[in-house]
C-alpha cells in the first residue's frame, strides 16, 4: 500500500511545497487549510486534484479548522480510513501578529496558541494510535527560527513554537519504543506568497530597492542573504520520513541561513 501523509496548512506556501515533495516521492496527501467560502474550497480542491494528476498519488482536502479539535479528529479518521494508513504528519499551519505585548490582543494571542501548538498536539494524538500499531510514523513539526531564538513584539509566535520545540523532544521520547520518530524543522525566512508580498510592502515603506530591502531589512540575522525555497524544506521532510532517518529524533534543524549560529 502506498504511504500517505497529512500536511496541515497545505493550501499555500511551505506546506504546499511539502505536499508537492512527498507526493514526487510516492505520498497520498492529505491536504488542508482555510477554506472561508465556496470559491476557496474549489481553488483547494482543485490544488489537491492537480497534485494527484501530476504525481500519480491519491488526494483528499480537508478544510478542518485548526481551531476545532472535533474537525482536526475528523480530518484524521478521514485520511487513515480512505488511504488505510498515515504515515507521515506535518504539523505546518501557522499564523503570525507582531505587537508589543501590552498592545497585543488577547484573541490573537489564543489564535496563535490554538493553531500553531495546541493543533499539533490533537493532529498528534489522533494518528498516534495507528503509528504505533504499524510500527511506523513520522512526526514533522513546521516550526521556525523563533523556535530557538526570540525576537521583540512577537510573544505569541515565539511562545508557541518554543511550546512545540518541547512537544517534538517528548513525542520522540514516547515513540521511540514504537518506530515513532519526532522532528522540527526550523526556517528562516521563506520565499512565499506572503513574504513576497512583504518585500513589496517594505520598499514602499523604506523608500529602498528590493535588494537592499531584503538584505537590510528582512534577512539581517541570516548569515547567508537568501531566502530558503519551499522545495528545499520538502527534501528535507522527504528524508525525515524516509527509514534512513530512523535515528533522528527529538531535534529541531534549523534551515535558516546561519541565524541561529549566533
Ligand atoms: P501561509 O500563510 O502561506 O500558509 C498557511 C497555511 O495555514 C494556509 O494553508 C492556511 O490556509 C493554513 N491555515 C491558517 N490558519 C488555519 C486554520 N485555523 N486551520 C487550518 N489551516 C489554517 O504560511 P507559510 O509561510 O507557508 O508558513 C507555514 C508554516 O511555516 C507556519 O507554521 C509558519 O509559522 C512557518 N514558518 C514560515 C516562515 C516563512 O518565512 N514563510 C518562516 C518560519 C516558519
Amino acid at each position: 500500500m502506498a504511504k500517505a501523509a497529512i500536511i496541515t496548512g497545505s493550501t499555500s506556501g511551505i506546506g504546499l511545497g511539502m505536499a508537492e515533495s512527498l507526493a514526487g516521492a510516492g505520498y497520498n496527501i492529505m491536504f488542508n487549510g482555510l477554506a472561508r467560502d465556496e470559491k476557496e474550497k474549489n481553488a483547494a480542491e482543485e490544488v489537491a486534484k492537480k497534485t494527484a494528476e501530476r504525481y500519480e498519488v491519491k488526494t483528499l482536502f480537508s478544510p478542518a479548522n485548526m481551531m476545532k479539535p472535533e474537525e482536526i479528529r475528523e480530518m484524521c479518521a478521514w485520511a487513515e480510513k480512505d488511504f488505510g494508513q498515515v504515515d507521515v504528519l506535518v504539523n505546518n499551519a501557522g499564523i503570525q501578529h507582531v505587537s508589543p505585548i501590552d498592545e497585543f490582543p488577547e484573541e490573537k494571542w489564543d489564535a496563535i496558541i490554538a493553531i500553531n501548538l495546541t493543533a499539533a498536539f490533537h493532529t498528534s494524538k489522533a494518528v498516534w494510535k495507528g503509528m504505533k500499531s504499524r510500527g511506523f510514523g513520522r512526526i514533522i513539526n513546521l516550526t521556525s527560527a523563533h523556535a530557538l531564538r526570540a525576537s521583540e513584539f512577537k510573544s505569541a509566535y515565539v511562545s508557541s513554537k518554543h511550546g512545540v520545540t518541547g512537544l517534538t523532544k517528548t513525542l520522540a521520547l514516547e515513540g521511540a519504543p514504537h518506530g515513532i520518530t519526532c522532528n522540527a524543522i526550523c526556517p528562516g525566512y521563506v520565499m512565499t506568497p506572503l513574504v513576497q508580498n512583504q518585500i513589496e510592502d517594505q520598499m514602499k515603506a523604506h523608500n529602498m530597492e528590493r535588494d537592499e530591502v531584503v538584505e537590510k531589512v528582512m534577512l539581517y540575522k541570516h548569515a547567508i542573504k537568501d531566502f530558503a525555497q519551499v522545495h528545499e524544506l520538502g527534501a528535507l521532510a522527504v528524508f525525515l520520513a524516509s527509514d534512513e532517518a530512523k535515528m533522528i529524533t527529538g531535534v529541531s534543524i534549523p534551515v535558516d541561513g546561519g541565524w541561529t549560529a549566533r
